[in-house]
């Protein structure tokens, strides 16, 4: 789950990182007031929403005054600010972050993510902030320091310090973020993060080390544990389709092709986004619609896929071990009927009560096409949505 800067500021500050005193506003009389009340020369309007590059997209605004903070307000509220991250569709602005300036000496980078193949979080860190880190990992990747973090005795003092030097950090300052990355590292662990983003942490002039922008986001699967950070979701950020089908425990993602898949299995679901490609079409979506599902769970991931109006045809690939195919059937039956399908339906069944499921769907009186292996399903589809 992904929260807004201002939010994983509020989330840092409680941890002793320091980061810039700021205010949202969701008004432009609300920024004026913010600003105010911040008392300092230079504010900075800052865009919320939930995707990197608002700087170079016109999202970051530098505001000396009062009047130049209305001015900036009122430019980017409501504004769809279009980053590389957002996509050519880009997002609408509803909330903004008032903050105070901040003399900055230089720009660096800290992260904390977790590294899969070592099973170990991995702090990095580069002297190049400010610009995409994706771009120096490509082009200077020796830019680019790592320390892999024990999880017993958690990120060590001289870690810590030897990426402070790694990133030259000036000496006056080391201390300082030195106690920065401890910091991070302990609200990582502590609020079950899957990614920690300082881009740019810097120095001031006066000595200060300090988070400018932050980007946390948290695994899922611990959000139970965290109220406090499951609160801080924002629905207006989120595809609606993924909201819908979060309701029913379904993990779905939408992509920007043109068939819809319905799949049990993260593995078999990946693979059949794979076959579909390898066949020279497009999967609209992922969607693993679990090992248990029920009739009602199957009939809302269908729903949800024929929501999107790119679907121009269906692949369901289902593998029935605990689930059974006649299961699957129904619901594919019962949704196509809601819904009043009329676009291609290819299906392949394989496993528990595959016969029954086949002979269901063949008496349904609808529309489909049965598969018999992986590879004559995913041509099938294509063909048949070209
Ligand atoms: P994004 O990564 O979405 O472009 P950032 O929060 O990183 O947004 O802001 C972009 C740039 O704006 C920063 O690299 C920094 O140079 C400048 N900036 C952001 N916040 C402040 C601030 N409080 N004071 C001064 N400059 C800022
Ligand atoms: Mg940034």
């Amino acid at each position: 789950m992904n929260i807004h800067e201002y939010q994983g500021k509020e989330v840092l500050r409680e941890f002793g990182v320091s980061v810039p005193a700021g205010k949202v506003a969701f008004s432009v009389e609300d920024a004026v007031e913010a600003a105010e009340s911040l008392g300092t020369n230079v504010c900075v309007v800052k865009a919320q929403i939930h995707a990197g590059g608002r700087g170079k997209a016109g999202g970051v605004k530098v505001a000396k005054g009062l009047d130049e903070v209305r001015t900036y307000a009122e430019e980017i509220l409501g504004k769809t600010l279009v980053t590389h991250q957002t996509g050519p569709e880009g997002k609408e602005v509803k909330r903004l972050l008032i903050e105070e300036g901040c003399d900055i000496q230089k720009e660096y980078y800290i992260g904390l993510v977790l590294d899969r193949s070592t099973s170990r979080i991995v702090m990095m860190a580069s002297e190049e902030g400010g610009t995409e880190i994706e771009e120096v990992a490509e082009k200077t990747p020796e830019k680019i320091f790592r320390e892999t973090i024990d999880p017993v005795v958690g990120l060590t003092g001289y870690q810590a310090r030897r990426l402070a030097f790694a990133i030259n950090i000036p000496p006056e300052s080391l201390n300082k973020a030195v106690g920065f990355m401890m910091s991070l590292y302990q609200a990582f662990v502590e609020k079950d993060c899957s990614i920690a983003e300082i881009n740019p942490l810097v120095t001031t002039g006066d000595g200060q080390v300090l988070a400018l922008d932050a980007k946390l986001n948290f695994d899922e699967n611990a959000l139970y544990k965290h109220k406090d950070i499951a609160g801080l979701r924002d629905l207006d950020e989120e595809d609606e389709k993924e909201i819908e089908a979060s309701k029913y425990d379904l993990s779905y993602i939408s992509l920007d092709g043109n068939i819809g898949c319905m799949v049990n299995g993260a593995g078999l679901a990946m693979a059949t986004m794979d076959i579909i490609k390898h066949y020279g079409g497009d999967p609209a979506n992922f969607l693993d619609v679990g090992g248990g599902a029920t009739t009602e769970k199957v009939t809302e991931a269908f729903k949800i896929i024929l929501a999107d109006q790119n679907v121009k045809g269906i692949l369901v690939n289902i593998f029935g071990g605990i689930m059974k195919c006649d299961v699957i059937a129904e619901g594919v039956i019962g949704a196509s009927r809601q819904v009043g399908l009329d676009i291609p339906l290819v299906v392949r069944l394989e496993g528990t009560n595959v016969e029954q499921g086949k002979q269901l769907l063949e008496e349904s009186g609808l529309n489909i096409t049965s598969a018999s292996s992986m590879a004559d399903a995913a041509e099938k589809i294509v063909a048949l949505v070209n």
